[in-house]
């Protein structure tokens, strides 16, 4: 991840950030708009208003907008507010509407929160949300659909970290994470085919697994369990012996092999093409078995309709 500087014209220190400042840590904020980076800062930067922040952040970049060692105007604090004062501030878009391009643009925030943290020698208790300085509802997305401890978690991940534990059953779970909502996962994971130990640990085949299912319910396979991934989840059919719940796949590979049985261990009895549909009567260990009775094809180069 890159930053990319767009900092205020000494003109506007007077209106946009007139005192220096020793910071002491970050605050969040979500920008309840659904527009870039780059256009969040131009329209700051460009109006007269004394409102400013440090850093906007979208699912492609990190705008750096005003000095880290100079005030910004954004927690409603006031003229001597500590979070005014002292407090670096992260602008993060899209929270509008929210979805995948907010949580990757949040993602991208919890990698400058940690990277601030960093440089300036700082702990997890050094961030702080734009709700902790003045009462506003800010972040909003993030308290709405993820909860605080999520992004604090993802700050954590950032950090190399372990997650704090939380009440939350359905937390930000991550490739070696360990526990019993890992087994909660590796749970519902078997309910659609796959064939996990429940262990209680995330690792590589869970990791695997979560990709295929992310693959087939048209999400960004990235590994990592979050709100959307866990909404799939959890609306998932279960898919038991006795009542398999059938559904239709799109094939994703230019060419997929039919093979006589559920691994490449079984010989490939046809192929099928890219955008052909199919009926999925049953699913063991990531692979699905044809309607038609041709065989079974690996679930991870499909997509479910
Ligand atoms: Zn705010």
């Amino acid at each position: 991840m890159t930053i990319r500087e767009n900092l205020c014209p000494d003109s506007k220190y007077k209106t946009k950030c007139p005192y220096t400042m020793a910071p002491i840590g970050v605050c969040i904020h979500n920008t309840a708009n659904d527009a870039t980076a780059k256009n969040e800062v131009s329209y700051m930067l460009g109006n007269g208003n004394k409102v400013s922040y440090h850093y906007a952040v979208d699912d492609k970049e990190i705008v750096h907008a005003i000095p880290d060692n100079r005030n910004a105007w954004h927690a409603g604090d006031g003229g001597k507010g500590t979070g005014n004062r002292k407090y670096i501030s992260i602008e993060i878009c899209y929270s509008k509407s929210g979805g995948a391009r907010f949580e990757k643009a949040m993602d991208n925030a919890a990698w400058l929160t940690a990277k601030l943290l960093r440089d300036h020698g700082w702990g997890i208790a050094n961030v702080k949300k734009h709700q902790d300085f003045s009462g506003k509802y800010c972040p909003h997305r993030i308290l709405d659909d993820y909860g605080w401890d999520y992004f604090l978690n993802l700050v954590r991940a950032e950090l190399g970290q372990a997650p704090e534990s939380t009440e939350d059953t359905t937390p930000l779970l991550l490739y070696g994470y360990t526990g019993e909502a890992v087994k909660r996962l590796q749970t519902i994971l078997n309910t659609q085919g796959f064939d996990l130990e429940v262990d209680g640990s995330f690792g590589p085949a869970t990791l695997a697994a979560v990709k295929a299912f992310q693959e087939n319910n048209g999400l960004d396979p990235d590994g990592k369990v979050g709100p959307l991934t866990w909404g799939k989840l959890l609306n998932a059919a279960p898919a038991t012996a006795s009542g398999f719940a059938s559904y239709l796949v799109r094939v994703t590979a230019a060419v997929l092999n039919v093979r006589k049985g559920p691994g490449t261990g079984y010989g490939i009895s046809t192929t099928i093409r890219k955008g052909e549909v199919y009926t999925i009567v049953d699913a063991q260990g990531g692979w699905g078995k044809l309607k038609s009775g041709a065989g079974w094809i690996n679930l991870a180069y499909t997509a479910r309709k």
